[in-house]
C-alpha cells in the first residue's frame, strides 16, 4: 500500500493533503486563513505586476461611449468619448489620437473597397472617381 502524498501548506507549513481532484499546484492547505493568506498574496503579486491595471480599467470605461451598433458601424470614432479624452489626457494627445483614428477609418474602408472591387473582377482604374474625392473630403 502506498503512502498517502503529503506536501507542506506554503502558509502554515503544516502537512496536508491534497483534495481530491486537486492540480499538483494545490500548494495551501484547506484551512480558510490560509486560503484567504494565499488569495491576498495573489492579489498582492498581481497589482505589483499591473500598478496601473485598475486606473486603465476605468479610464477606458469613462471613454467608451454607448452606442448602437449601426452607429459605431457608421462611426467607430464616435464610440470613444474625445471631450472626456481630453480631460483625462490632455488636449495635444487626444486631438492626435482622434485625428489619427479617422484617418485609419477612412484607411480602412478605402482598403475594404479596393479588395472587394478586385475581387469582382474591377480594377483599381475602375473604381469610381469620386472615391478619391469622398476620401480627401473626409480628411478635411
Ligand atoms: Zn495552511
Amino acid at each position: 500500500m502506498a503512502f498517502p502524498k503529503y506536501t507542506r501548506c506554503s502558509i502554515c507549513n503544516k502537512p496536508f493533503r491534497r483534495s481530491k481532484g486537486a492540480s499538483s499546484k494545490q500548494r495551501v492547505c484547506t484551512a480558510t486563513e490560509c486560503k484567504h493568506e494565499a488569495h491576498r498574496r495573489a492579489c498582492a503579486k498581481w497589482r505589483k505586476e499591473h500598478p496601473f491595471r485598475d486606473r486603465e480599467v476605468r479610464l477606458a470605461k469613462r471613454l467608451i461611449r454607448r452606442t448602437t451598433l449601426e452607429e459605431w458601424l457608421r462611426d467607430p470614432v464616435a464610440a470613444i468619448d474625445w471631450a472626456q479624452a481630453r480631460d483625462d489626457v490632455g488636449l495635444p494627445t487626444a486631438v492626435l489620437v482622434e485625428e489619427f483614428s479617422k484617418v485609419l477609418v477612412v484607411w480602412a474602408r478605402e482598403t475594404v473597397r479596393q479588395l472587394i472591387a478586385e475581387a469582382k473582377g474591377l480594377g483599381p482604374k475602375t473604381l469610381p472617381v469620386r472615391t478619391r474625392e469622398t476620401v480627401s473630403a473626409k480628411l478635411e
